[in-house]
């Protein structure tokens, strides 16, 4: 028989590994409180025509990339891609876009059939933020600053840069695409075939092209900031100024266009060079026109989109996951004798009573002495307590430290202050 295995590209966090997760759940959650962002929690299936309306018909993700199926009643399904379309949906849906501003935020799964690789997978995680109603460019510095801070947090500041683009309105950008597409024509020939492909279907998503050949053509393209419309270069020239204030560095990067047709003005991203080909850990951007093209009034948004795995990536490469999340057990209880073995599930239960943060493991399963604190120590205990028959009949422990190498000595069951500064103490 075959043996079953996980779907290529979707992989398990084991638990050697998930202490990591959730400290940067941790930090994310932490991150959000501080700047008044709450949580919003959508389906990971939505309707089709939700992605194919928002994210375009003709993007990477909707043409090749969508996990999608016909559910026992016919209606075309899909796992979600991404999470803003869900989220703008769900606002709608629920009427959080009347003369309000939303800051919110969401976590979760995220599927895309793409070649699984490093820091690419088919199910994966996102962490990210939309806020609705507020038209710029202030929230787009602030939005900004805060994932600027984010690295900061996590000790991985200068690992990363910020690049930074404007996509001005439907109407320039429009007129910008017919000038592109014109110039390209002329040197059809020349281009890589999925450039070729995309002059009829995206033609914006040529200019970053990773073809070294069709690069070099576009530095004789036509330049959008000929054409963009004078709203956007002031809203642009705004936030420019406002992250010099707030100290962000960035590059203007005039070919980065992002995937999704949603965005227009302000789009960016994070990069870091540590990871190789899949250096984008975050990358968001403004989508005043979203809301109204799923069905609602028009309300200008704003938001980003992170890679768990990416960032989990780096922050493993550079090193920087504090050792102390990893250490999941404090004590570790080990009974000896008859007579202590069936004291310990109670004794354990009173311990845990009077300690509620206490990390406590009782020793299952029997064995020698010697093997119960080889597995206390294996726990990554600081302490291991021990109950013999003797200390049953005084009501304590023996407590050995175990990283300390500290002669051992005996605690009274109920003595929570010291056992607390037993752990806390070097
Ligand atoms: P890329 O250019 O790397 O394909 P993208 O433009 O498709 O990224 P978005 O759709 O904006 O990315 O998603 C935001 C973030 O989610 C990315 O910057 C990346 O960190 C992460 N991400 C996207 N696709 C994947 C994937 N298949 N596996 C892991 N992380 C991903
Ligand atoms: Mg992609």
């Amino acid at each position: 028989m075959k043996n079953l295995q996980a779907i290529r590209g979707m992989n398990d966090v084991l638990p050697d590994r998930s202490p990591a997760w959730q400290y940067l759940e941790q930090q994310m959650r932490v991150l959000f409180d501080r700047y008044g962002y709450r949580e919003v929690r959508t389906p990971v299936v939505e309707d089709t025509a939700l992605f194919k309306r928002s994210i375009g018909e003709v993007t990477d993700i909707v043409e090749k990339e969508m996990y999608t199926f016909a559910d026992r009643n016919d209606e075309s399904l899909t796992l979600r891609p991404e999470g803003t379309a869900g989220v703008v949906r769900a606002a709608i849906q629920h009427g959080l876009l009347h003369n309000q501003i939303q800051k919110l935020w969401y976590t979760g799964a995220m599927f895309r059939y793409e070649r699984p690789q490093k820091g690419r997978y088919r199910q994966f995680h996102q962490f990210g933020a939309e806020i609705f109603g507020l038209e710029g460019p202030d929230i787009d510095a602030e939005l900004i600053i805060m994932t600027a801070r984010l690295w900061q947090q996590l000790g991985i500041a200068e690992h990363l840069r910020l690049e930074l683009n404007t996509l001005g309105t439907a109407a320039s950008r429009g007129r910008y695409r017919d000038d592109l597409v014109a110039f390209l024509r002329t040197h059809e020939a020349r281009l890589d075939e999925d450039s070729r492909r995309r002059l009829e279907t995206n033609p914006l998503r040529i200019l970053d092209s990773k073809n070294p050949d069709t690069q070099s053509i576009l530095n004789d393209a036509p330049d959008f900031m000929d054409y963009i419309d004078d709203e956007s270069a002031a809203h642009f020239s705004v936030l420019c100024a406002q992250l010099d204030q707030a100290g962000v560095s960035y590059r203007v990067n005039p070919r980065l266009v992002r995937g999704l047709d949603y965005y227009g003005r302000t789009v960016f991203e994070w990069i870091t060079d540590a990871l190789g080909a899949q250096g984008t850990v975050l990358g968001g951007g403004r989508y005043d026109a979203l809301v109204e093209q799923l069905g609602g009034k028009p309300v200008p948004a704003i938001g980003f989109g992170m890679g768990v795995e990416r960032l989990l990536l780096l922050l493993e490469t550079l090193g920087v996951v504090p050792e102390s999340v990893f250490t999941t057990v404090d004590a570790y209880l080990i009974s000896m004798g008859e007579d202590a073995d069936m004291a310990l599930l109670p004794l354990a239960e009173r311990i845990r009573e009077a300690n509620p943060t206490l990390r406590l493991q009782t020793h299952l399963g029997g064995g020698g002495f010697k093997s119960k604190m080889k597995k206390a120590d294996r726990s990554g205990a600081r302490l291991a307590l021990i109950l013999g028959e003797d200390e049953l009949q005084q009501q304590v422990f023996t407590v050995k430290d175990l990283r300390t190498g500290e002669d051992q000595y005996e605690l009274a069951w109920n003595d929570s202050a010291r056992l607390t500064a037993a752990l806390n103490n070097e």
